[in-house]
């Protein structure tokens, strides 16, 4: 018997459509002259996503494996042994580049803001001129809180210093228009399973092609080799190793529907009206956010605890139930929940995510942020 099917509302995978789904019903060769034609023409339309001309500055590098599969194969391919990364961090995703910096042996600093501030151009600016650093790391969207960092204006902080800059725009790109030349990323990553739409499997890396040319030879493994994987995709339009085929197929399919809604600004709308819907309403039922109104956006938005004994495991398993999957916190100090706003999803469904999250609350006691902690009715 399949399960029942359940809404996402989640940093990914993200719920998908069914046509999405239904491209993967049949297999495909991983040489076969069909397939690398859809491979060849997901490279394309992502450096269009990002603003680049073909044949420009930019080149597309497909990546098996999840999104930290994809960032990991940069660190790992493109600092070089005498290099230096500052990696500016508000959240678990900023902490993670740095510990993998740190197993590779790379040489490694933090720039440390909290977890409810913005990373500025200046702090940026700040630490780059106090030592040297051959290159710089930044999040898009800290999916820890759901906060947008300003990468256009950090990007040209780190340009001005002489630094590369690696961008992880992981749970943005597709849903937060970006221009690779204003961000003067040198690589930003991002993966099948988030914005696009598409189901986890791969990541991609856009890279400016100097960049990538400069980390031959540079790789610390195998399987994660930036610039051989390019050169193999480049030489044959192959991938070295077996393909996610099924992934690819569905990825392509995703990126017609992306073209469909009317690119990056149409999803950017609906992303919009899904979040404004989820504010309003969460705010009624008495749900505080964790990040002040100028600081959220409309990707993924974090929650605190109600008073009370709030038991987020109970809140969850409900909600599971009637077909809904938030998301637990991964705030280092605060106890919060989150709730994503992307993947195929639409104002409708917020509002029976709301109706569900108000009858849930009805059962297990009511959140009374202000007063004293009400007693909730035993379930
Ligand atoms: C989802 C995400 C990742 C990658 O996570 P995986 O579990 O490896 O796919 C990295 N950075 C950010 C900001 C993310 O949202």
């Amino acid at each position: 018997m399949p399960s029942p099917k359940k809404l996402l509302f989640t940093p990914g995978p993200l719920t998908t459509s069914d046509t999405v789904k239904a491209a993967m019903l049949r297999d495909a060769g991983s040489r076969d002259s069909d397939f690398l034609a859809i491979v060849r023409s997901i490279r394309g339309r992502l450096l269009a996503i990002g603003g680049a001309a073909p044949g420009g500055d930019y080149e597309c590098v497909l990546m098996q494996g999840s999104g930290t599969f994809a960032i990991e194969s940069v660190i790992s391919s493109a600092i070089p042994r005498d290099g230096r990364l500052l990696v500016a961090v508000n959240g678990a995703y900023g902490r993670r580049i740095a510990q993998m910096a740190r197993i590779h042996g790379i040489e490694v600093e933090t720039l440390d803001v909290p977890e409810n501030r913005k990373v500025t151009a200046g702090d940026v600016a700040a630490r780059l001129a106090a030592s040297r650093f051959t290159h710089a790391a930044l999040i898009h969207c800290e999916t820890t809180t759901g906060i947008v960092n300003p990468i256009e204006e950090i990007g040209r902080a780190v340009a001005g210093a002489g630094a590369g800059f690696i961008v992880d725009a992981m749970s943005s790109f597709g849903a937060i228009p970006v221009s690779l030349e204003a961000v003067h990323a040198d690589f930003l990553v991002s993966s099948a399973n988030k914005c696009i739409e598409g189901v986890p499997g791969f990541g991609f890396i856009l890279a400016r092609r100097e960049a990538l040319l400069a980390a031959k030879g540079g790789a610390r493994t195998l399987s994660l080799d930036l610039h051989a994987q390019w050169a193999g995709l480049e030489a044959d339009g192959q991938f070295r190793f077996t393909p996610p085929t099924h992934v690819l197929l569905a990825f392509h399919q995703a990126l017609d529907e992306l073209e469909a809604e009317g690119g990056v600004a149409g999803r950017a709308a609906r992303y919009r009206r899904n979040y404004e819907m989820l504010a309003r309403g969460m705010e009624a039922l008495g749900f505080e956010p964790y990040l002040a109104p100028e600081d959220r956006g409309y990707i993924i938005t974090t929650y605190r605890y109600p008073a009370g004994n709030f038991r987020f495991e109970e809140f969850y398993s409900r909600l599971s139930r009637l077909g809904f999957i938030i998301y637990p916190g991964k705030l280092s100090q605060e106890p919060c929940f989150r709730i994503g706003t992307i993947g195929r999803l639409d104002v409708g469904d917020i509002q029976a995510l709301l109706d569900a999250i108000g009858n849930v609350m009805g059962q297990i006691g009511k959140p009374s942020l202000n007063g004293p902690p009400e007693a909730s009715r035993p379930v």
